[in-house]
């Protein structure tokens, strides 16, 4: 990831070195050349256009300061940047004042949401918390069967409708909004502080999906609703994003699969075009291969 990007940001400034004053025209040089370079990462356009808008202006803007000589003063401005597109600073999940903290997952399918599911799970529980997970992706045969296995693997209990039951509690009738809900109050009652729910991914965008993900949503009143995405899928990030933005306005980003070769435009963009903050990455399929985002230190290692 951001290998090609990195490369190609710190040829642009070694260019810049041992001048003692930017012009213009090597001012407007050098945003030539992070256009190039994160529109060959894959960056979306309009990203990509208010990036270097930015850079371009507060560059030539720039006052010539002791401290700094002219390129460091431009990999200053271009980290900030870089933060900010991230989202800024790290974002931690936001904890119920009272009750479970509730989590819900959303998300194309083969996204990476119920790996994730999985580890969110066991980094909480390595933090002291006792979640348990919720499965409502009814729509693919074996998903409520991959969470268990997810689940056991993190060491936490999965809530699964399960065909034989006969309570209402135990069987919503295969209706993932009251599974949603009878996960969240099994939750309460077996007082598991965070609750994790799984929901149906489709291939793209679909209408149903949407507005069903949109009525879990509604039954049970997130903390958060993580958007998980699959770095790899290039520039379709933005669009994909945008539709999940609309549909159940997401409060925060998950980065899968960034243990990829993915050029790493998706990860610029999703966060810059939603106004959302990246707050984790998955970088693998173990259980364990996740992290908490922290855009400071992204912007650090593309300009390492
Ligand atoms: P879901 O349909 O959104 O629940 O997606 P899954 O969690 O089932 O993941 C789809 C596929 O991607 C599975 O084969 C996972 O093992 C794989 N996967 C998920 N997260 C990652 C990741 O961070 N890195 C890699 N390399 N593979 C992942």
């Amino acid at each position: 990831m951001f290998n090609s990007l990195s490369d190609r940001l710190t040829a642009t400034f070694k260019n810049l070195r041992g001048k003692g004053r930017l012009t213009e025209a090597d001012v407007d040089a050098t945003v030539r050349e992070i256009r190039r370079a994160l529109l060959d990462a894959d960056v979306a356009v309009p990203v990509v256009r208010e990036f270097t808008g930015q850079v371009r202006e507060r560059a030539l803007g720039a006052e010539v300061s002791g401290a700094l000589n002219p390129s460091q003063q431009i990999v200053k401005i271009v980290n900030e940047e870089l933060v900010e597109i991230l989202g800024g600073e790290t974002r931690r999940i936001r904890k119920a004042k009272t009750g479970p903290t509730i989590i819900m997952l959303a998300g194309l399918q083969g996204a990476g949401k119920t790996t994730l599911a999985g580890k969110l799970a066991k980094w909480l529980k390595g933090q002291g918390h006792s979640p348990i997970l919720v499965a409502c992706d009814l729509q693919r045969p074996n998903a409520v069967t991959q969470l268990q296995v997810v689940g056991q693997r993190a060491g936490v209990p999965v809530f699964a409708p399960h065909p034989g039951a006969t309570s209402e509690l135990e069987h919503p009738a295969g209706d993932p909004v009251a599974v949603a809900r009878a996960g969240v109050e099994e939750a309460r009652q077996k007082l598991h502080d965070v609750v994790i729910v799984d929901t149906a991914g489709r291939l793209g965008v679909d209408a149903d999906m949407m507005e069903q993900a949109r009525q879990i949503r509604r039954a049970i009143v997130p903390n958060e609703v993580l958007f998980v995405i699959d770095a790899m899928i290039g520039q379709d990030a933005v669009n994909t994003a945008m539709a999940f933005d609309e549909g159940v306005n997401f409060t925060g980003v998950v980065l899968s699969k960034l243990d990829g070769d993915a050029r790493g435009g998706a990860a610029l963009s999703v966060a810059s075009v939603t106004g959302k903050p990246v707050m984790f990455a998955s970088t693998g399929e173990g259980v364990d291969d996740f992290e908490m985002f922290h855009p400071d230190r992204m912007a650090s290692r593309i300009l390492d």
